[in-house]
Order: C-alpha cells, then structure tokens, then sequence
C-alpha cells in the first residue's frame, strides 16, 4: 500500500472515540506457536468496519490449524467475533459507530458453478477470508479490533438485537455450520438419530435435530456432559465410558441402528464406531474430521449395507437468516455452553484448554473487550475442572 492510500483512506474515516495505533492480539507464528503480540491496529478502506472485538469463541478449526500448522505464518485466527463498530469507511451506510454486531468471516459470491450448486465452501469467493487483524486474513477475532472487508460489511454482517449479549451473538456461525450438517444429512421428522460426542458443537447439533423432529440419542465418553445434554432436553444418553455405544443404540432401534448417525469427535478413531452403530441404507455425517489422512471403512458396509457416509463443512449462506434468529431470539440458550471465558491477555492459555478440553469445559471463549484478571480465566455457567477430552 502507498502512502497516498493511507493518507486518502484515514481522510475518508468516519472518527469515533480514540482508537490506538497498536493492540494485543494472539498471533500465530507457526505449529503449535501462538504468542501474545503488539500489532497495529487496521486500517480500514471504503465500503469496510473496523470492529472492537469484545467476544470470539474457539472454534475446533482453530485449534486443527494452530496444531497441524497446515497454514502459512503469521496469522491471527478467530472468526466467532461479536463486538462494537468502532470505525466506518467512506460509503458505509448499513452500520454506525456504536452498533453491536457479530460477523461472519466467509461469505460466498452466490454465482458461481459451486455456489449454483450449492455448495458454498467450495466457493472461491467464499475462501477468500473477509476479517483480519492483520497479516494473511484470518478471521482476526483473536485480536482488540478486527477490519471487516466491503463484501462481509455488505452481505456478512449482522447487528444484534438489543437485549442478545455479545456471548450468545458469537454462536451465529457455529449454528449455521451445524444448521447445514443437519441439511446435508437430510433428517426426517421421526427418524432416529445418535450424536456422537457432545461438546458444544455435538450438543447444538442434537438440539437441531431434535428440533428437526427426530428422535436423538447422544453419547460421549463423559458422563458431565450428559448431564449438560439433559439439561438442553436430550434424555436419551448413553455413557460411552460405561457401555458400548454401537451396541446399545441397536438395542434402542430394534437392533438395527440409527437412522443417522452425526460424529462430532474430531480424528478418525471414531469413523467404524459410527458406521458400525448405523442401520443399512442410514446415514453418517462426518462433521468434526477436518484434518486430512486416512481411515479404515469396511467397503461392503457402503455398497452391500448400502449405508451412506456423507460431510458437512463451515457455514451456508442460504441459511443465515435462520441461524440469526435461532441465536437472536434465543431459541437456545447458547451462552450455557460457554464454561470459560478468557482475557485477549490469557489467550494462550485458553487456545491450551480448548486444545485439551475437560469434560465439563465446553465452549472456550476469549474477550478481547473485558478486563479480566490476568491468569484468572472467568469461568462462565458451567463451572470448570480438570480433565482430558475431546469432543468437539
Ligand atoms: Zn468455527
Ligand atoms: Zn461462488
């Protein structure tokens, strides 16, 4: 960027309170490498927002790409931000200094062969990431302020409504994401479903489908999570440290099996276990396998049992205004899954937790907007504990 475009964008900015040249963000320097930073604040251009961060959840996708280092560094990731318009550029007429809003970090150009078809996260529009706090676009949300690019001001971003705090607002794009699992699996009213692993992400997924009309049976390995589950009305557990999974779901099905089944454990130990607990001709949605390798599937359990394996990835367009009012109107009590919430200062440490989640730590998230006491992570509903898991 030239000088002259710095100097003619700051002219075009709408000024609001103060905002610093520098902030913290937590940046990605490489495999299994995030450190705490100073970093310049963004400059925002026409048609953009700069946002003041104040909630942004981890989200397991983070976490495989600050683990796997499969991306090129340095990066600031984060992209379940919510916070307050803090700046506007040039032609900006939607959002106002001082709007609350939560914003998504893809959003798709709607006419290409994938968009015509349907699927958006193939999109090459949709890969180009809108939210950055600098470096390679990341999302950003990990980070004080955010800049949030012209097509996700125009088509991605989303106010929230008076009354919604900014920690059920940030749930906006992992609810879509499972909204479009359960489109993809195409669930019907009655059939049976079992949910594999019931951390946040497998918890929203089974109040989904419950929603969707079927009847929903989750497991996880961690009985406290269950007890979560119960909570959210889903009373047909199974304890998966205590009894077999694949067996007593059969025994709930009249021995066949689950209609559908929808894993939401990362890695691939869990892939047969899936199959193996679905009926002949059902379906089972790969929701959490988002790192690459390979696994073992039983080939006549596809073509002989006729069973279908079927994925689901990110988030869909079609479906953003349904997935806006189910966490704006509160349809869910979303903000019961956060178990913490960390300071931007204590990143690190809270990236650590979500990296090894409890049984009872669920949705990790960190608030670049509160002061918080540093190495005190606020701990939200759900209490916390040590231990090891690993359901998404
Ligand atoms: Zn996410
Ligand atoms: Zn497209």
């Amino acid at each position: 960027m030239t000088e002259t475009t710095v100097a003619s964008r700051s002219l075009a900015v709408a000024e609001g309170p103060p905002i610093p040249d520098t902030m913290s963000a937590a940046v990605y320097r490489g495999k299994d490498d995030v450190r705490l930073e100073e970093v310049s604040v963004p400059e925002i251009g026409p048609g953009e927002i700069l946002v003041r961060v104040h909630t942004c959840g981890i989200c397991g996708t983070d976490l495989k790409k600050i683990s796997t280092g499969s991306h090129s560094a340095p990066r600031i990731f984060g992209h379940e931000t919510s916070g307050v318009v803090a700046r506007v550029g040039e032609g900006v007429s939607k959002f106002g200094i001082g709007d609350r809003v939560v914003v998504f970090h893809h959003i798709p150009c709607r006419n290409c062969f994938y968009c015509r078809t349907k699927t958006f996260a193939q999109c090459e529009t949709y890969k180009r990431v809108g939210c950055t706090a600098g470096f390679e676009p990341s999302g950003g949300g990990f980070a004080e302020y955010v800049r949030v690019m012209d097509w996700i001001v125009e088509g991605g971003t989303v106010p929230i409504p008076p009354g919604v705090g900014f920690e059920q607002a940030c749930f906006v794009e992992p609810v879509n994401t499972c909204m479009k699992g359960i489109e993809n699996l195409r669930l019907r009213r009655g059939e049976t479903v079992l949910v594999i692993g019931q951390g946040p992400i497998g918890l929203i997924l089974a109040v989904l489908a419950k929603r969707a009309g079927a009847r929903v049976i989750t497991s996880d390995l961690y009985p406290a999570r269950l007890t979560i589950s119960a909570r959210f009305g889903l009373d047909l557990t199974i304890d998966a440290s205590r009894s077999d999974t694949v067996r007593t779901v059969r025994e709930m099905t009249e021995g066949r099996g689950a209609d559908a089944v929808m894993l939401a454990v990362a890695g691939s130990a869990l892939v047969r276990p899936a199959m193996d607990a679905t009926r002949p001709g059902g379906r089972v949605l790969l929701f959490a396998q988002t790192a690459r390798g390979e696994v073992t599937i039983d080939p006549a359990a596809v073509c002989v049992d006729e069973k279908t394996l079927l994925g689901s990835y990110s988030a869909s367009v079609d479906l953003q205004d349904e997935s806006v009012k189910f966490v704006m109107n509160r349809e869910m009590d979303l903000e019961q899954l956060i178990s913490h919430c960390f300071p931007l200062h204590d990143s690190v440490e809270a990236l650590k937790l979500a990296a090894h989640p409890q049984p009872d730590s669920m949705k990790i998230v960190i608030q670049p907007g509160t002061v918080g006491a540093s190495g005190a992570p606020g701990v939200g509903a759900l209490g916390s504990r040590a231990w090891e898991g690993r359901s998404l």
